[in-house]
C-alpha cells in the first residue's frame, strides 16, 4: 500500500506536476503527474530526484537565539518584542523583511501583509527581484499590468520560437522538452537562439545568433525598424490596441538605422540577422521566450520592451501560438508578484503609489497603515542594512549571502545589523549563521500551499511527509510574531486555505471596470468562497478565475484591451545602453554567471542528491580554448578569477561553448560545498534604475592560473572538516563525500595529516598507506570492519587517480584482498572501469562509459543510446549532451 499525492515540483517556474508516493516503510518516490497541463507527466533531473532531497540531514528542527534552542513561545515573543522597539524607536521603515520565490503564496501573502499593512512600510522584497524583476517592470510599462500574456500551449502552436536569453535545456527543461516534441511533430517550426554561449538549448536551434553580451535590446530595435522598413507592421493592431509607435520608431531609426550597423554592434554577420529578421517578419506566430538573459542587465527592463514592442508592432500577441514569453526563474515568483512581494507592488497587483489601490486594500485589511512609497529593492535594501538604516531584517526562505552581487558586502551588512531573523529549513547556510533568530520552517513536502508558473497556473504544493521537529509553516511563523505584536485579528489564521480564500477575495474587491472601479489583470475571486474540501481538491488552473469563467484563462489580451488607463498598450521608446562594467587591460575578460543543469539556486537542497551533484561536481569557469593558451590555462587546472569586488578560485573547463573574450561561472556554489567558490563576491551590485534587477550577466575580470604546491582528493563515508587546504571542494557521492583539495604549503608529515583528519583519534581501524617521498606522492585508507571508510591521494600535480572506480570501492561493504591491494597502486582492476563524471543521472550512466559504448558499438542516435544504456530515456534533461556525445561538432 503507498499514499499517493498531487503535488508541484519546488524548483524552477516550470511549475511541474509532481505525484509523491509513500509507502508503509516510509520511503517516498516521485514521478511526473501526467494530469498536469506544464508537464503531462514528464520531469527533467532536478524534478526527478525530488526524492533524494527530503533527507532530515541538515535540517532545522528548532527555535534558536543566538544559537541556543529555545521553545517557540519564547522566540515569538523575543522576535516580536524586539522588532516593536526598533520600530518605536526608529520608524518602521527601519525593520525589513527579504523573502523569496520558494515561499508559497500564503506565505508570501502574510508577510505582505504584516509588513505593509500593519509595520506601515514597504520595506519588504523577494529574491525574485534578481531573476526576473525587469520582465515585471517592463510588462507593466507597455500593458500597465505585470501579465504575462501566454501560456506553455502557444509553445506548440508557434511556427517560429525565438529563446533570447533562456538556457531552456538546462533552466526550464521541460518547457524545452515540449518545444523539441513539437519540432519533431512539426518539422517546420523554426527555433532561433539567441545567446553569446553555445548552451545546450542550440542543440534544437536552426539557428543560433551568438550575439556580443548585452547587446538584445540593439538586435530587437534592429529588428523593430526592420518589420517597419518591410512594411511587416499590423496597421490596424497598432491604431486600435496601442499607442507611442511613432516616437519609439523614431529612435530604433536612429540608433539601429541599417544591417550593418546592428551587425557591427551584435557581433554579428549582416546574413544571420537578415536571416533572422526574415523568419520573423514573415511568421504570423512568433513566441519570443525571454529570461536570465535578457533581464539581468543595468537595463534589462528596456531588454523587455524591446522585444514587447516588435510583437505589438506585429499585433502578434493575445492569439495563439504568439506573443513575449517571460520564463520566470522561481516556483513561485509569480506567486510573490501576485501577493506583493515586490517592494514597489501591494496585494493582489496593485501599485504602492497608487492612492486608489492603498485606500483599496488598506480598506480590505482593516490596516491602520498603507505606506505611500515603494520600499527598497533588494540591493538598496542591503545597503540600507550596511548604513544602519535598517536595523532588523527578517529573511525568509532564501540565502542572501550567497545569491546577492557583491556577496561580500551583504555579509558585511548582515554582520553588522542589530537584528537578524531567518526564517529556513535548513540549519547551515552561508545565511543562517548571521541569525541572532533561527526560526525552522517546513519545506518540500511538508508545506500546504500553492505556487503559481510562468503561465499564470496556480497549483497547489501538497504534504505528504510529517513535519520533522518543531518546524513550522512560514505563514504561521509569521502570522503569530504579528499576534504577539499586537495584531491579533488579522493574522488570526489557523489553515492556509484561509489566507488563500483573503488573497482571491482582495484579488475582486472592487476590481470591476465601472467608473468608480479599479479594473486590474490578477482576478482569482472565483476562489473568494473557497473551504477546504475544494482548497484541497483545487485543479491547476491559470488566473483569471473568476465566478463567470470558472476553469481560467489560458491567454490574455484576446481583446486587444490592456490595462493602462486609456486600454492600450504602450510602445517604449529604448535607447541605447552599455554594459555597466567596463573591460580593461586589468580586468580583460567578460563574467556571464547562470545556471547549470542539476543544481538549484545556492544548492541548499539539490547539493543533497548524489545523483545530481554527479552532473558537476567542482564549481568551473567555463573558457575559450584560445583564452586558456592566452593566459596559460588548461583543463581542469585551478584558476583564480579576480574582479574589481574579489576573488574566488575554480577549476578550468576549456570548451567551445564560449566566446573569445568571455567566460562563464555557475551561481549556485555556497560555502558549505566550496572553499572559496561564491561567485556573487566578484560581482557589483549595479541595477536597472526601472526594475532594480542586477546585472549578473557582465562582469569585468582577470583570470590566472593558480599553481599550489600539491593537489588531492579525498573519498568519505563522514563528512569532514577540511584543514590545510587553501582550495576545497565538496560534494555528495552515493554513501560518501568528495573532496577536491589543494595546498600551497605542502604538510610536514603526510601520514600524519591524513591519519588526523581521516581518523580522528578513532580506534579499532586499519589505516593503510604508501608515500613515495622522493616523488611527494601520498596514498592512505581507513578500512573499518572490511569496508573501506575514506581513502586520502596527494601528489605534486594532477597526475591522480580516477575517482569514481574508488567511489565504487567506498559502496562495498567488505573489500577483497586485491582492491585493498588496488587502493595502494591507485590503479583499478581489470573489470573495474571508471564510469566517468555522470551525464545520465537517471540512470547513473557516466562519460566514460557513454563514450566506450558509442565507438565500441558505433552508436550514432539518441534512441540507440538509450537501448544500449537506457541513458536519455527517463526525464530526457542529458539528451542534449548525449547529442554532442554523437556529434561533436553540433
Ligand atoms: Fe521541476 Fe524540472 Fe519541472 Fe522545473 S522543469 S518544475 S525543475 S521538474
Amino acid at each position: 500500500m503507498s499514499l499517493e499525492v498531487q503535488t508541484t515540483c519546488p524548483y524552477c517556474g516550470v511549475g511541474c506536476g509532481v505525484i509523491a508516493s509513500i509507502n508503509d516503510a516510509g520511503s517516498v518516490s516521485v514521478k511526473g503527474d501526467p494530469a498536469h497541463p506544464a508537464n503531462f507527466s514528464r520531469l527533467c533531473s532536478k524534478g526527478a530526484a525530488l526524492a533524494d532531497t527530503i533527507g532530515m540531514d541538515g535540517r532545522a528542527l528548532y527555535p534558536e537565539v543566538d544559537g541556543i534552542e529555545y521553545s517557540w513561545e519564547h522566540a515569538l515573543g523575543y522576535a516580536a518584542r524586539k522588532l516593536r522597539s526598533i520600530i518605536d524607536e526608529h520608524g518602521s521603515d527601519s525593520i525589513a523583511f527579504y523573502v523569496s520565490g520558494q515561499l508559497m503564496t500564503e506565505d508570501y501573502y502574510v508577510a505582505n501583509k504584516l509588513m505593509k499593512g500593519f509595520i506601515g512600510s514597504a520595506n519588504i522584497d523577494t529574491n525574485s527581484r534578481l531573476c526576473m524583476s525587469s520582465a515585471v517592470a517592463a510588462y507593466k510599462r507597455a500593458f500597465g499590468s505585470d501579465t504575462v500574456p501566454c501560456c506553455y500551449d502557444d509553445l506548440e502552436r508557434a511556427k517560429l520560437i525565438v529563446l533570447a536569453g533562456s538556457n531552456a535545456a538546462w533552466c526550464h527543461p521541460v518547457l524545452y522538452q515540449r518545444i523539441a516534441k513539437a519540432k519533431k511533430q512539426n518539422p517546420d517550426l523554426i527555433v532561433v537562439v539567441i545567446d553569446p554561449r553555445q548552451t545546450a538549448t542550440c542543440d534544437l536551434a536552426d539557428q543560433h545568433l551568438a550575439i556580443q553580451p548585452g547587446t538584445d535590446h540593439i538586435l530587437f530595435k534592429g529588428l523593430l525598424h526592420y518589420l517597419t522598413q518591410q512594411d511587416e507592421v499590423n496597421h490596424l493592431f497598432v491604431s486600435q490596441f496601442t499607442e507611442g509607435v511613432e516616437a519609439c520608431l523614431d529612435e530604433a531609426r536612429q540608433s539601429a538605422a541599417s544591417l550593418d550597423a546592428v551587425a557591427t554592434r551584435c557581433g554579428l554577420a549582416v546574413s544571420d540577422i537578415k536571416r533572422f529578421y526574415t523568419l520573423f517578419s514573415r511568421t504570423e506566430r512568433v513566441v519570443t521566450v525571454f529570461s536570465q538573459g535578457i533581464n539581468q542587465w543595468s537595463y534589462g527592463t528596456d531588454n523587455g520592451n524591446a522585444i514587447i514592442n516588435c510583437h505589438l508592432l506585429t499585433g502578434r500577441i493575445g492569439r495563439p501560438g504568439m506573443g513575449p514569453f517571460s520564463f520566470t526563474g522561481q516556483p513561485n515568483a509569480m506567486g510573490g508578484r501576485e501577493v506583493g512581494g515586490l517592494a514597489n507592488q501591494l496585494a493582489a497587483h496593485m501599485t504602492v503609489e497608487n492612492k486608489q489601490h492603498r485606500q483599496l486594500v488598506k480598506d480590505f485589511w482593516d490596516s491602520p497603515f498603507i505606506p505611500e512609497k515603494a520600499g527598497l529593492k533588494a540591493v538598496d535594501l542591503f545597503k540600507a542594512i550596511h548604513t544602519g538604516k535598517i536595523k532588523a531584517v527578517w529573511i525568509m526562505a532564501t540565502n542572501p549571502a550567497v545569491s546577492l552581487p557583491d556577496s561580500s558586502f551583504v555579509r558585511e551588512a548582515l554582520d553588522k545589523c542589530e537584528f537578524v531573523i531567518v526564517s529556513d529549513c535548513m540549519r547551515n547556510t552561508d545565511t543562517t549563521r548571521y541569525a541572532n533568530i533561527l526560526f525552522p520552517a517546513q519545506t518540500w513536502g511538508e508545506r500546504d500551499g500553492t505556487v503559481t508558473n510562468s503561465e499564470r497556473r496556480i497549483s497547489r504544493q501538497r504534504a505528504f511527509l510529517p513535519t520533522p521537529g518543531q518546524a513550522r509553516p512560514d505563514w504561521w511563523i509569521i502570522a503569530k510574531v504579528a499576534q504577539q505584536m499586537g495584531y491579533t485579528e488579522a493574522f488570526n489564521y489557523e489553515r492556509p486555505f484561509e489566507i488563500f480564500k483573503e488573497h482571491a477575495a482582495l484579488s475582486g474587491y472592487h476590481n470591476t471596470s465601472d467608473k468608480e472601479g479599479v479594473q486590474r489583470d490578477f482576478d482569482i475571486s472565483g476562489y473568494a468562497d473557497i473551504d477546504e474540501p475544494l482548497y484541497d481538491a483545487m485543479r491547476p488552473l491559470q488566473w483569471p478565475i473568476t465566478k463567470d469563467n470558472p476553469d481560467g484563462t489560458t491567454r490574455m489580451f484576446t481583446d486587444g484591451r490592456f490595462f493602462n488607463t486609456s486600454g492600450k498598450a504602450q510602445f517604449i521608446t529604448v535607447k541605447s545602453h552599455q554594459p555597466a562594467s567596463v573591460t580593461s587591460e586589468v580586468y580583460p575578460l567578460i563574467l556571464n554567471t547562470g545556471r547549470i543543469r542539476d543544481q538549484w539556486h545556492t544548492m541548499t537542497r539539490t547539493g543533497k542528491s548524489a545523483r545530481l551533484s554527479g552532473h558537476i561536481q567542482e564549481n568551473f569557469i567555463a573558457l575559450h580554448a584560445d583564452d586558456a593558451k592566452q593566459y596559460g590555462i588548461s583543463e581542469n587546472s585551478l584558476v583564480t578569477v579576480t574582479s574589481a569586488k574579489g576573488q574566488l578560485v575554480v577549476r578550468a573547463n576549456v570548451c567551445d561553448s564560449q566566446q573569445r573574450g568571455n567566460v562563464f561561472i555557475p551561481m549556485h556554489w555556497n560555502d558549505q560545498f566550496s572553499g572559496n567558490g561564491v561567485v556573487g563576491k566578484l560581482l557589483d551590485a549595479i541595477v536597472d534604475p526601472v526594475s532594480g534587477q542586477p546585472e549578473f550577466k557582465y562582469t569585468a575580470v582577470k583570470i590566472e592560473e593558480k599553481i599550489p604546491a600539491w593537489y588531492g582528493f579525498i573519498l568519505s563515508r563522514r563528512k569532514l572538516k577540511i584543514s590545510h587546504a587553501s582550495y576545497w571542494s565538496v560534494s555528495r557521492g552515493r554513501g560518501l563525500w568528495r573532496y577536491e583539495v589543494a595546498g600551497d604549503e605542502a604538510a610536514g608529515d603526510w601520514a600524519n595529516c591524513a591519519r588526523q583528519l581521516l581518523c580522528q583519534n578513532a580506534s579499532n581501524v586499519e589505516w593503510v598507506e604508501y608515500f613515495d617521498s622522493a616523488q611527494g606522492r601520498y596514498r592512505g585508507a581507513r578500512i573499518e570492519n572490511g569496508h573501506l571508510e575514506s581513502c586520502i591521494f596527494i601528489g605534486p600535480d594532477q597526475d591522480l587517480p580516477e575517482r569514481d572506480w574508488l567511489a565504487q570501492l567506498l559502496e562495498k561493504e567488505s573489500l577483497k584482498e586485491d582492491e585493498r591491494i588496488s587502493i595502494l597502486t591507485g590503479k583499478p582492476l581489470a573489470g573495474q572501469p571508471d564510469v566517468g563524471r555522470i551525464i545520465c543521472s537517471c540512470f547513473n550512466v557516466g562519460l566514460n562509459t557513454l563514450k566506450d559504448r558509442i565507438e565500441k558499438q558505433h552508436l550514432t542516435t539518441v534512441e540507440a543510446i538509450g537501448v544500449a544504456l537506457k541513458a536519455g530515456t527517463n526525464c530526457g534533461s542529458c539528451v542534449p549532451e548525449l547529442k554532442r556525445l554523437i556529434n561533436p561538432a553540433k
